[in-house]
């Protein structure tokens, strides 16, 4: 079943404006408007899937498609010897918009566990 709608659809769509930093067939990556480091980009699926919780086998090689993206985000912005990846699922987890994102964060020193 499709998750309902959210803004990130808009963004793909591009009805509402985002700093996009990368873009192909399959995913969109633009900058966090609340960025939590110096580099915060979230790269998306253009396809819709609420979160890592509820992806399913067919998705295997987008999912993969998006770590290779955060990679090639992480090399463009200049942080590819060290960043983080982070995807939320769930609202427990911290997950506010259920369009799957990984955060890509780079530009301070992170720690162990994470909060
Ligand atoms: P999460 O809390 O893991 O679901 O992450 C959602 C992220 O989307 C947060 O870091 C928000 O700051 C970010 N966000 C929400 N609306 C926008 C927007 N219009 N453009 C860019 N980032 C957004």
């Amino acid at each position: 079943m499709a998750p309902e709608e959210t803004l990130f659809a808009k963004i793909i769509r591009k009805e509402i404006p985002a700093d996009v930093v990368y873009e192909d067939d399959l995913a969109l990556a633009f900058r966090d408007l609340a960025p939590q480091a110096p580099v915060h980009v979230l790269v998306i699926p253009k396809e819709p899937i609420a979160n890592v919780g509820v992806a399913e086998d067919a998705h295997r090689d987008l999912l993969g498609h998006l770590m290779l993206v955060a990679g090639k985000v992480a090399v463009q912005e200049g942080v590819a010897d060290a960043f983080r990846v982070v995807t939320n699922s769930g609202e427990g987890a911290g997950q506010s918009v259920f369009h799957l994102h990984l955060h890509v964060l780079g530009g301070r020193p992170f720690s162990w566990p994470p909060g």
